[in-house]
């Protein structure tokens, strides 16, 4: 590919898609989607070995979404088979979010619950299908499934799929399919069993490998603080920058509003300049205070992970990150930032309840524990506010979800919807299907 892809506006994808990215709050494509995303859109099939975690699943979503682009006819022309209902459930999500302004209509199915609503979906008429090998073939036996427009076939975590001993229900499935088909293949490993089922099953495929980059820089020391909310964040944020040796001070925060709302509190409460980066900002601006905080002319910048992967801003003395990232990878991407060059840095996590779990998955990845630094005495804990207790509540419960798939859940969650009834762009469907 020789032109540099940077950002998600830089891939051939439509507005609205662009659009969903944006609302989901993504800002900058991970190592696996910059790979996959236009080998998938040029119609290459895919070989992508990458773990959770990497942002593999929107790798696959997104040129399938731009390929399909409205909804047509009844028959799936997606599908998607993932292992386990549980992911097949997470997929759906990750599906519907993304072609949230398009009238795609996103099926699941899956065993363990009866097929009576599944098949009515089914028959409300379906574009992209994400479904778990045995109740694909049950509801194919039943004359439920029409299985001749399927043009692109996902397998996601191949490796998986192979230990629980579905490949004959793979078989099966590539015998019902049309074979002139784009295929992408996902595995987080990449066996002997694995590298058979890409043989029999991929066509000159492409083939992208992300390790997470796995390696921090020997001279970044690293901890955390169990920092339950934002209100403590941010006096814990005072308390620190109060040091001077935290001369040249990166803040990573997942969201844009985050982003905005640090650099508020910054500005207001704390000496030494500071400017805020995100997607959202134009390309000069942003520019603009890389340059400035490199310069030394200002010693705060809050981003998102805009800049967390490439540019290399030398000189850092203190990553703070507000929060775990959720891209896991992204962590050493954030804290490489420091310790550049021979120099000593320091890396710190602020963390919740929900982000001490994303840290035991990072500790996984790194291969090494992240210590706890206990929080100042001086700090005042405050009271968690309910809205925010149920954020965190939710996002415990998203992790366990997807962690285990018999995790039944504490939180009450609606049962998932089992199909996208209406798009957020208001088009009424029937008018825009075409046969
Ligand atoms: P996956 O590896 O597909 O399981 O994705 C891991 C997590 O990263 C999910 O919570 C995604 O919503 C999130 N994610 C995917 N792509 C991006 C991105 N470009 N920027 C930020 N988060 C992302």
């Amino acid at each position: 590919m020789s032109k540099n892809i940077e950002s998600f506006s830089d891939f051939k994808l439509n507005r609205q898609i662009l659009n969903a990215v944006e609302d989901a709050g993504f800002e900058s494509p991970t190592p696996v989607q910059l790979k996959v995303v236009p080998l998938a859109l040029a119609g290459h099939d895919v070989l992508g070995i990458a773990q959770t975690g990497t942002g593999k699943t929107a790798a696959y979503l997104l040129p399938i979404i731009m390929k399909l682009k409205y909804a047509q006819g009844d028959a799936p022309r997606t599908l998607i088979v993932p292992p386990t209902r549980e992911l097949v459930l997470q997929v759906e999500r990750q599906a519907m979010e993304l072609a949230k302004y398009t009238d795609l209509r996103i099926a699941a199915i899956y065993g363990g619950v009866g097929a009576k609503d599944q098949l009515e979906t089914l028959q409300n008429g379906v574009d992209i299908l994400v479904a778990t090998p045995g109740r694909f073939i049950d509801l194919y036996r039943k004359g439920a499934l029409h299985t001749k427009t399927i043009n692109t076939l996902v397998l996601d975590e191949a490796d998986k799929m192979m230990d629980m001993g579905f490949m004959p229900q793979i078989r099966q499935i590539l015998e019902k399919i049309p074979s002139k088909r784009q295929n992408l293949l996902f595995s987080a490993t990449f066996p002997a069993k694995v590298e058979k089922l890409s043989e029999e099953f991929l066509t000159f495929p492409e083939r992208v490998e992300i390790t997470p980059q796995a390696t921090r820089a020997s001279t970044v020391s690293h901890y955390y603080y169990k920092v339950p909310n934002l209100q403590t964040r941010a006096r814990l944020l005072q308390y620190l920058l109060k040091d001077e040796s935290f001369e040249k001070v990166m803040i990573f925060v997942r969201t844009k509003d985050l982003a905005n709302q640090v650099f508020n509190f910054i500005e207001r409460k704390i000496e030494g300049g500071v400017r805020v980066v995100h997607s959202n900002k134009a390309q000069r601006s942003r520019i603009n205070a890389i340059r400035d905080f490199e310069a030394g002319e200002i010693r705060v910048l809050v981003t998102t992970d805009v800049t967390a992967r490439g540019h290399d801003i030398k000189g850092v003395s203190h990553v703070i990150n507000y929060g775990a990232p959720l891209v896991y990878e992204d962590y050493v991407h954030r804290i490489g930032r420091t310790g550049r060059a021979f120099q000593s840095g320091e890396a710190i996590t602020f963390a919740d309840e929900a982000d001490l779990l994303h840290l035991m998955q990072i500790e996984k990845i790194i291969r090494e524990k992240i210590p706890e630094k206990p929080m100042p005495g001086v700090i005042e804990i405050a009271e968690t506010p309910f809205n925010e207790k149920q954020q965190i509540a939710r996002e415990i419960d998203h992790f366990k979800r997807k962690e285990g798939p018999d995790y039944k859940g504490a939180f009450h969650e609606k049962k998932p919807r089992p199909i996208k009834k209406s798009s957020k762009s208001g088009v009424k469907k029937h008018k825009r299907r075409r046969k």
